[in-house]
Order: structure tokens, then C-alpha cells, then sequence
């Protein structure tokens, strides 16, 4: 799981920077990140901290108080089953310096989350790339040279059964997400019961 926030700090005045994301299993997590160590050198790029690993949904940007607390509303209604995701693909972006996990075929469930998300966010103001949404967890940034990528991935799987909104704030040289909201989904059995 990313950061739990902290309501103390939050200031309901300013604008945040805010997206929402799938956490990552902490276990999961802490395995990427040997997997990681024991198939990138240290000049392939910047390693993403453990706990910052995770699968953005949908950017929102710098939001107001008013507008989140409306996507909040919003993302609160969606309801639709989970879904497991394994990261069996990997990938480098040398434009942006990105080297990714993601999935060759990523589960309609997930594709439709993202699309609701991103669409609702557009509906709000909140602009959002015209590029197609690739889910991808971001392993290491700063990647702008040719890299050598394993032809493998570690396979990790999980199911997601939340999804999250979530602040990050950038202070003392280091980025950090804080949990604002996360939301369940509807159980897969629940789901064929009701059928
Ligand atoms: P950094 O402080 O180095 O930028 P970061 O990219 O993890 O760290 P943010 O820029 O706040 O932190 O981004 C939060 C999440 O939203 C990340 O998953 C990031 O890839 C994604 N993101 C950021 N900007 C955009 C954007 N314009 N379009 C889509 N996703 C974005
Ligand atoms: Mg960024």
C-alpha cells in the first residue's frame, strides 16, 4: 500500500495534485523491487521506492477542494467486480525515461475502470492525454539511454479489489502519495450470485 494520509496535514483550501490508482500489494511490492536489483544495473535509471509502486487509473492533476470532493461523489458510484492483474509484460519509453511493468492482456474490468474514471474526470475539467490508456507500473525513471530489457517479467499477480484516490506531494527531494479515499469493488462471486 502507498502512504496512509495524514487528515492533519490536509488543507482543504489548496488545490492538489491528485489521481487515482490501483496500491500494489505490499508483498508484491517488496518482490518487484528485488526483481528489480537483480535484473537492472544501478546506471539503467532511477528506482521507484517500493512504496510508491502502482498502476495509475486516471491523472487528475491539481484539483480544488469543490472538484474532488465531486469526483469523489462520482467514483463512489461506480460499481463493478474486481478483476486480477498480472504484470507479464515489460517495457521502456526512452522519451519520457520510463521502464515499465504491464500487461499483454490487460482484463476488460480494468480498461473499463480507467475509462470511467478518466472520463468522469473530463467531464470535470480536468484534461486528461489524448494518448491511449497504457496501464503500466513505472519500475525505474530517468531511463534515457538504451537499456537492456529482461525478457521476462517476475509474472506477479494480484487482485484488485480497490481502487484508490490519492494525493502525492512532492517535498524534501522525494515524492510521496498520500491516501485521500479508497473504494471497494464488487465481488466476482457476488456478482455471478446476483446473475
Ligand atoms: P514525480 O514527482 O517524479 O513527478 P510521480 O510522477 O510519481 O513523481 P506525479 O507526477 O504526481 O508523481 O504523478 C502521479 C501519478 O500520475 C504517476 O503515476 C504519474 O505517472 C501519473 N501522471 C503524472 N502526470 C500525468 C499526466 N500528465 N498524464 C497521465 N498520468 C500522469
Ligand atoms: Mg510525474
Amino acid at each position: 500500500m502507498i502512504n496512509v494520509v495524514d487528515k492533519n496535514t490536509v488543507n482543504k483550501t489548496k488545490p492538489r495534485r491528485l489521481f487515482f490508482a490501483l496500491a500494489l500489494p505490499e508483498d508484491m511490492q517488496q518482490n518487484i523491487v528485488q526483481w528489480r536489483a537483480d535484473n537492472f544495473p544501478p546506471e539503467a535509471g532511477r528506482p521507484i521506492a517500493a512504496a510508491n509502486l502502482h498502476l495509475t487509473l486516471a491523472f487528475l492533476g491539481e484539483v480544488s477542494a469543490a472538484k474532488a470532493q465531486v469526483l469523489q461523489q462520482l467514483a463512489g458510484r461506480i460499481s463493478q467486480p474486481g478483476f486480477n492483474i498480472t504484470l507479464d509484460d515489460i517495457g521502456h519509453w526512452p522519451g519520457s525515461g520510463v521502464i515499465w511493468l504491464g500487461c499483454k492482456n490487460p482484463p476488460r474490468g480494468l480498461l473499463q475502470l480507467a475509462q470511467l474514471l478518466r472520463s468522469q474526470a473530463a467531464r470535470s475539467g480536468c484534461y486528461q492525454t489524448p494518448l491511449p490508456f497504457h496501464p503500466h507500473v513505472t519500475l525505474l525513471r530517468g531511463a534515457v539511454r538504451p537499456v537492456a530489457i529482461p525478457a521476462k517479467t517476475a509474472n506477479e499477480s494480484f487482485h484488485a479489489s480497490h481502487f484508490s484516490l490519492y494525493e502525492s506531494v512532492f517535498a524534501r527531494g522525494r515524492t510521496r502519495y498520500h491516501l485521500v479515499q479508497s473504494w471497494p469493488m464488487a465481488s466476482s462471486e457476488r456478482t455471478s450470485d446476483a446473475l
